[in-house]
């Protein structure tokens, strides 16, 4: 089975090795392509949000972004081994870049927080070309932005806005970026430059991300009160 169906949301069932090889065969066709790294609070509001869904179901890539997300495709018969997150990719994304030419944009997060990733990733993978703008997602941040992508000429893009803002501004925008491939990747820069903690595997195994989430940043207590719904619809719903 290559995708399972969450609720109406499309995952698609790659590993990591498989994920980065259909991401370079993205940059090697040009673009646009939109990833997205679907969590279950995508697929939550995607069942009100028929904008996010429809910008959700565009999408070239749907990676399985938390063990939530896993669970459900594998009782579809996905046969998934692992999350597939943005914090994840990021690294190994990078040394592909590397390796092949690609151009890397790190757009989003606090000032300071993309320019200080692109400097390690840089430092591990000294070919990589690189740039980083903090932006937001606000229209009037538009132009500066679109102008230091295209000056940099970068193929790929990763957009840390939080959902939905980034997956929204990628879709608005998509036939001005320029770029093969654009990436939503949420806090990754923040837990990347260390800013904030990330849960110890044994715990992003067994499922428990969002409990460590929780303890460290209370404020999310309002997103997270999907999850449980989540579990209950995903129990409730057919197989396949
Ligand atoms: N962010 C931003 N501009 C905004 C709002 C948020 O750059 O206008 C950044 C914020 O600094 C953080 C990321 O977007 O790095 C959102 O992180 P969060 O963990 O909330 O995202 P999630 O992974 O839950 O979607």
């Amino acid at each position: 089975m290559t995708e399972a169906r969450i609720l109406g949301v499309r995952v698609d069932c790659l590993g990591m090795g498989a994920t980065l090889g259909r991401i370079e065969q993205f940059a090697d066709e040009g673009g646009i392509h939109l990833v997205a790294t679907v969590n279950p609070e995508f697929v939550m509001r995607a069942q009100r949000d028929r904008e996010f869904a429809r910008v959700l179901e565009s999408a070239g890539l749907c990676l399985p972004d938390g063990m939530g997300v896993v669970w459900a495709a594998r009782r579809q018969g996905c046969a998934l081994r692992e999350t597939v997150s943005g914090v994840d990719l990021i690294q190994p994304l990078a040394a592909m870049c590397a390796r092949r030419g690609f151009r890397l944009f790190l757009l989003g997060a606090a000032p300071g927080v993309a320019g200080e990733l692109a400097a390690t990733l840089r430092l591990a993978n000294p070919t990589l070309e690189v740039a980083s703008h903090s932006g937001g997602p606000e229209p009037a941040q538009e132009a500066e932005t679109l102008k230091l992508i295209h000056e940099h000429g970068s193929q790929l893009l990763l957009v840390a806005f939080g959902a939905p803002a980034q997956e929204l501004w990628i879709d608005r925008l998509r036939n001005r970026l320029g770029v093969a491939v654009a990436i939503g990747v949420g806090g990754a820069f923040d837990f990347l430059t260390g800013r904030v903690p990330r849960a110890p595997a044994w715990m992003r195994k067994a499922g428990l991300e969002w409990l460590f989430r929780l303890v460290r940043q209370p404020w999310r207590i309002r997103r997270m009160a999907v999850l449980p719904i989540y579990a209950v619809k995903v129990l409730s719903s057919a197989k396949s």
